[in-house]
């Protein structure tokens, strides 16, 4: 381990200091990063070999700001360059395949993935600074899981699309965001490799390392070269990706503005593209519900991956006459999260990805204060180094405020009230986003109704946060267009003869 016990001994010691007497603490649990092997230098993986940079900046681990690599900021001629490579293996064998046999390496890639999850999940902690028990038992067994649901498609997408001729769209240019980085590579990658595509991702500039260790697992699944290529850098090579020619279809996760302004540049292309963007969820909880149960489901909604969760349950509508006793239970189970180092098997909300996103949290909450909102913060005391920001709650919030209004993508919930189902759902839909939802009652016919009525992609009910290959994920409204995951995830890379 290159990071010092001292490290996770001093955490210990903190977390030993807010503890209550009488309580009990959790021992660290430090997870070993022996098992990764990080190189000191990245180049961009295109062809099925490295391509060495001309440029290079440095990726850090944001629980202690360690570097960890040197990897390539990637210009429009090494775009150009895997564009290339894609648009050869496309039309040199991989697009005419038969799918039973592009399934065999899907399949591969999924039981490699799962031979070698622990490796990934150390590193996706180490640098994107959530909790290994997160990227352990929810980042890497669902995208494992997805490359083995669309295996399972390869080969039936007559069936899927019946008399519709599905073929495949051509090179895939795929931009990922930082929260779940190897998972959205997963969601990216399958349902295109699925159908005969050929792809040139881009990670993000944060968190490119479970990307450039996938690479390996193209070599050891002999996937042909130039399937997948994969170049780094910031937002200047994903603009580049964008605006290269011979690409046909754009898949995009990230920021509503930067979605916003890939839609301008390719309107009247005839490129085909899918948005997936910003959220501002509303869990609801009525007062039929069961309310320890959703407490856990509020405090998943929101903190889980500090909140880096783009359908993160960030506004809480809580039906009033249950307003106090879930606001004092909420508050209690905060004091009992674990903040701290995202290798320490025990911990519950890691490290914030980046100082640029800290500070992003940062000021919506003093706009929160500012505002008028009444803020509560459990008490917790965070490692000196790296970036952390304590699990936060708001209450008298009105609809008004920013931190109700505006996406804050950290661990800061706005709670808010209402009367009746109408107000509900009114409230709730007065954002303009539209990612997901949360319903909680004990009335399955409310469920119903309100999930009828709520403009999101997902409506999730007695629970929140939950994933599966089978189902589609995505938005309205500023949320985005085009489904990821279930039947739907495969039509963004199809084309039909109709
Ligand atoms: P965030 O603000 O959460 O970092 P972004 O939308 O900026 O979200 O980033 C998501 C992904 O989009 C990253 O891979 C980033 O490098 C990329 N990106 C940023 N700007 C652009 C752009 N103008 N064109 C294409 N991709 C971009």
């Amino acid at each position: 381990m290159r990071v010092g016990g001292g490290f996770v001994a001093e955490l210990d010691r903190q977390q030993h200091e807010v503890a209550v007497p009488g309580d009990w603490t959790y021992a660290s649990a430090p997870e070993s990063r022996d098992i990764v092997h990080i190189r000191d230098r990245y180049g961009y993986f295109v062809d099925g070999e490295w391509l060495e940079p001309a440029e290079t900046y440095e990726t850090i681990a944001p629980r202690d700001e360690e570097a960890l690599a040197a990897v390539g900021q990637g210009t429009p001629a090494d775009v150009g360059r895997a564009v290339a490579a894609a648009r050869n293996a496309y039309a040199d064998g991989w697009s005419s395949l038969p799918g039973s046999e592009r399934a065999k390496y899907l399949f591969r890639i999924a039981r490699l993935l799962q031979e070698r999850s622990r490796e990934f999940a150390v590193l996706e902690s180490l640098n994107g600074g959530k909790p290994i028990k997160e990227s352990r038992d929810v980042d890497l067994p669902l995208a494992a899981a997805h490359f083995f649901y669309y295996a399972g498609w390869a080969d039936k997408l007559e069936y899927a699309f019946p008399n519709r001729r599905p073929r495949p769209v051509g090179v895939a240019g795929q931009i990922i965001p930082w929260n779940f980085p190897l998972l959205m590579l997963a969601w990216k990658l399958a349902p295109a490799l699925a159908c005969g595509n050929t792809v040139v991702l881009k990670p993000a500039e944060t968190t490119p390392l479970t990307a450039l260790l996938f690479c390996d697992i193209l070599r050891q699944a002999e996937l042909p070269p130039g399937v997948v290529n994969i170049v780094t850098g910031d937002g200047r090579t994903g603009a580049a990706l964008v605006e290269s020619e011979d690409v046909d279809k754009i898949a995009f996760t990230g920021s509503t503005e930067v979605g916003k302004a890939i839609q301008r540049q390719l309107a009247g292309t005839g490129k085909k593209l899918t948005l997936e963007l910003g959220g501002k969820a509303a869990n609801i909880v009525f007062d039929d519900a069961a309310l320890d149960q959703a407490v856990e489901g509020i405090v998943n909604g929101i903190y889980f991956n500090q909140g880096h969760v783009c359908c993160a349950g960030s506004r809480l509508f809580v039906q009033e006459s249950i307003y106090e006793p879930l606001v004092a239970k909420l508050e209690r189970r905060l004091a009992t999260l674990r903040v701290g180092d995202p290798l320490d098997k025990n911990t519950d909300v890691g490290a914030i990805n980046s100082a640029a996103q800290l500070d992003r949290i940062r000021e919506l909450v003093a706009s929160g204060v500012e505002e008028g909102a009444e803020i509560y913060q459990p008490p917790c005391v965070l490692p000196e180094k790296g970036y952390w920001f304590v699990p936060t709650v708001f209450t008298n919030v009105a609809q008004s405020y920013r931190i109700a209004q505006e996406e804050i993508f950290g661990p800061v919930l706005s709670v808010l009230t209402f009367r009746t189902p109408e107000e509900a759902l009114e409230k709730a839909n007065n954002t303009p986003y539209g990612l997901s939802a949360g319903v909680w009652t004990e009335k399955g016919s409310r469920i119903l109704w309100m999930a009828q009525r709520l403009r999101a992609g997902v409506v999730w009910a007695n629970t929140f946060n939950r994933f599966d290959p089978s189902s589609p994920f995505g938005g309205y409204k500023e949320s985005g267009f085009g489904r990821e995951g279930g039947l739907h995830g495969l039509e963004p890379y199809l084309r039909f003869d109709e």
